[in-house]
């Protein structure tokens, strides 16, 4: 399958669409994700154009887990949870909606998680998670 260049994070990536960022470098952008499946759910994507986990640059990948490991961190000490779920579909048979590798930082427990949520978050709650993110990165 070719990668879509249409899809919505390579819009985010492009600065065609609007996202709340908590992080971005040259390789890697974090930002919140506009229906959480928990307080802070947050998404890190690696720039370059793979559509799952399987078709990511090994070095790609590598780098991608520091920055998730960093923003899990930040997670952490900004929120003050105890748990969190790394969550990675990898293919539309697994779920995988947005054909742009993504990893899901969520803080719950996966006992909790089922399907996604269906309805937008307030955004406004988004954003102010998304500074305390930020001042613990
Ligand atoms: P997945 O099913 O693993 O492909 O997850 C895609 C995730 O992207 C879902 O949790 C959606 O809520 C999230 N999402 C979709 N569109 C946006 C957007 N414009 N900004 C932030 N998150 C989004």
């Amino acid at each position: 399958m070719a990668y879509d260049d249409q899809n919505i994070f390579a819009r985010i990536l492009r600065g065609e669409l609007p996202a709340i960022k908590v992080y971005e470098d040259e390789r890697v952008l974090a930002f919140m994700d506009i229906m959480p499946q928990a307080e802070g759910h947050t998404l890190v994507i690696p720039k370059s154009p793979a559509i799952t986990l399987l078709d990511l640059a090994p070095e790609e990948a590598a780098y991608t887990i520091q920055i998730v490991q960093k923003v899990a961190k930040a997670i952490e000490t900004a929120l003050q949870v105890e748990g969190i779920v790394l969550m990675q579909l990898s293919g539309v048979a697994a779920g995988q909606t947005v054909p742009h590798v993504h990893f899901h930082l969520i803080p719950s427990s996966v006992h909790e998680l089922g399907k996604h949520a269906a309805q937008m978050g307030d955004q406004d709650k988004i954003r102010a998670l998304a500074e305390k993110i930020k001042a613990a990165l």
